[in-house]
């Protein structure tokens, strides 16, 4: 799908949007200087969207302009409440030069589930992701070239009312910017470690485990920490209530690879303590696209154990937007550690990570649609 070159549209969805460029745009050596060594989250495009929201008039005040600080109010609710959420997806560019968010309309569907729970406003699906399209027409030049970087997409939803009786926010503010991002893991495909917390929880039944809500990544950090302490990269949590059950990482889902002629996929079902992954759901169809079996079921730390030290789990890896696909090579938890195969990534982690690239990146087909092509704005 290709969409038509942003600047002939003064609307995003129904919504009208005043479009006010940068006057002082980088220069060309500038901008590739930055984006060399972007980090993850550090090195932001020029533009960015916002759009208010007030309980009295709904959405209103869409803009296009200079990325920049915002000035808010001490009292502002999201700040002292955590009624904030967010989507994170990635702009890829492909060997032909043509520039494609992936599955934009789905992070806009998630982002209307995370508000509803966080009682904020629901953006609609046209407005959030037209919006990305006039933020990447503006910011084409910031799509990188180099081979595992991309353009990151980062929408936010914050309560921004100045007033702390506790109660849903009467004001919003919607805040889209980008930013360039350099492979998350910087070791690439090497396997990384986890440590299995059993004193942490990252999220119970009824809570909001499902949304992507800023308070899950504070509530996340602790354990991180004392995964980090442990010697381990990453935290894996368990469910609430029998702190048996495998959920999730910190921000990526994890699946289970049984090996064999036939290799199986196991990937924790979606219980309403997980987050919805779009990498997880885009590699359950691809998965199954190449004639692999997919289970979405219950799967306990015993198993996880036992079928790991016996060679029957012969493949464990994480994923998610930021990293892709990572590879879990060792596990602890308490006093037990155990690999996972031989410790290195295996043959079906490989295969699935260079088949949903391809994609991705527009060279393998899109048979499901994915890839939302994006024109640069005319220039002349
Ligand atoms: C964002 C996130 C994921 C991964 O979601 P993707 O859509 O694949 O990027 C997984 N778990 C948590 C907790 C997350 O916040």
């Amino acid at each position: 799908m290709t969409v038509p070159a942003a600047d002939a549209r003064s609307r995003v969805g129904d919504l009208p949007i005043e479009v006010v460029p940068t006057t002082a745009p980088l220069a060309d050596a500038e901008r590739a200087r930055r984006m060399r060594e972007p980090g993850f989250g550090r090195v932001f495009s020029e533009h960015m969207v916002t759009i208010r929201w007030t309980r009295a008039d709904g959405w209103q005040d869409a803009r296009l302009g200079p990325y920049g600080p915002l000035v808010l109010d001490p009292a502002t609710v999201a700040l002292h409440y955590g009624q904030s959420v967010f989507e994170g997806f990635k702009v890829y560019r492909g060997a032909d030069g043509s520039v494609a968010a992936f599955r934009p309309e789905a992070n806009a569907e998630r982002f209307r589930a995370s508000a509803r729970r966080l009682c904020l406003p629901e953006l609609p699906v046209a407005v959030f992701v037209e919006a990305v399209d006039l933020l990447v027409a503006h910011d084409h030049a910031w799509v990188p070239t180099t081979p595992g970087h991309t353009l990151y997409i980062r929408p936010l939803l914050f309560a921004s009312e100045p007033e702390l009786v506790v109660r849903p926010s009467e004001e919003c503010l919607f805040v889209l910017t980008a930013f360039v991002a350099a492979d998350y893991f910087p070791r690439g495909l090497t396997p990384v470690s986890v440590w299995v917390a059993d004193e942490f929880v990252r999220a119970a039944p009824g809570g909001t485990g499902a949304a992507k809500c800023a308070a899950n990544y504070a509530a996340g950090l602790a354990a991180q920490a004392a995964a980090a302490e442990q010697g381990c990269d990453q935290v894996v949590f368990l469910d609430a209530v029998e702190r048996r059950w495998v959920e999730e990482l910190g921000g990526m889902n994890l699946v289970f690879v049984r090996g064999g002629e036939h290799p199986t996929l196991v990937t924790p079902e979606l219980t309403g303590t997980l987050l919805p992954g779009i990498t997880r759901d885009s590699l359950i169809t691809l998965a199954r696209d190449l004639g692999l079996e997919v289970e979405e079921r219950r799967i306990s730390m015993e198993e996880w154990e036992a079928d790991a030290r016996s060679g029957a789990i012969t493949e464990v890896f994480a994923c998610g937007t930021a990293a892709v696909l990572t590879p879990v090579g060792r596990v602890r938890r308490g006093g037990a550690e155990w690999t996972i195969g031989d410790g290195g990534t295996g043959p079906v982690t490989t295969a699935l990570r260079e088949r949903l690239i391809a994609v991705q990146t527009g060279s393998a087909p899109d048979p499901h649609g994915w890839r939302r092509e994006i024109a640069p704005i005319a220039t002349g």
